[in-house]
């Protein structure tokens, strides 16, 4: 497994904005999505292509397209923040959902719903912003694994060492993006000094 920390000076200053807790949700929306663009560049980034003949205005040349289809999953509420970053990049992406609740308590994820299109030949993104204990986004590889995924890579926007220690030892497999590796989980398995709730600040649910 390895996992990729965004190094860019534009990562850290949306993500500044977003963690600023005077964001207020439509703003939040709009930097999310801003975000989500050098997350989604980045996971795509070791892509193969295949060599394509076209011709320009001036002469004919060879190109390049990306070699195989690409899907979105996105990890209910959150990961519908990320969802138009990808589908500005790669308009022609699939995208399946995945239904799970936190149980507040245990932190233990408690799915709801899932829905998936074609994922064996893809290269899916699983749309996960706050990788906490990794128990969501464990239990969401563990879904698209059964659903025929085999090249899968996480895209987060902040990752807590416990999340990222659970994905090393249950998916290896799994590379993870994120824009920042922050400290720890507090008590109440919030990431510090993180973003707060996620889903609520997207959204303005309490
Ligand atoms: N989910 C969130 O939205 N925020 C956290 O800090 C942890 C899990």
């Amino acid at each position: 497994m390895s996992i990729t920390i965004l190094d860019h000076p534009l990562a850290g200053d949306l993500l500044t904005i977003l963690r600023d807790e005077r964001t207020e949700p439509p703003q939040f929306r709009q930097i999310a999505e801003r975000l989500g663009y050098l997350l989604v560049a980045e996971a795509l980034s070791d892509m193969g292509t295949d060599d394509v003949e076209i011709t320009t205005p001036l002469e004919p040349t060879t190109g390049k397209r990306i070699d195989r289809p690409v899907v979105a999953v996105a990890v209910l509420r959150a990961g519908l923040g990320l969802l138009h970053s990808v589908l500005t990049l790669v308009p022609d992406a699939a995208i399946g959902f995945a239904g799970v609740q936190r149980n507040e308590e245990t932190a233990e994820p408690m799915e709801y719903y899932t829905k998936f299109p074609a994922l064996d030949s893809a290269r899916v993104l699983i749309l996960e912003p706050m990788l906490a204990t990794g128990g969501s986004l464990s239990w969401a590889i563990g879904k698209v694994k059964e659903n025929g995924a085999r090249d899968i890579v996480s895209v987060c926007v902040v990752a807590a060492p416990e999340g990222v220690k659970a994905i090393e030892e249950g998916h290896p497999d799994v590379r993870i993006v994120s824009a920042a590796l922050d400290r720890e989980l507090n008590p109440s398995f919030y990431i510090a000094p993180g973003l707060g709730d996620m889903g609520d600040r997207l959204f303005g649910t309490l």
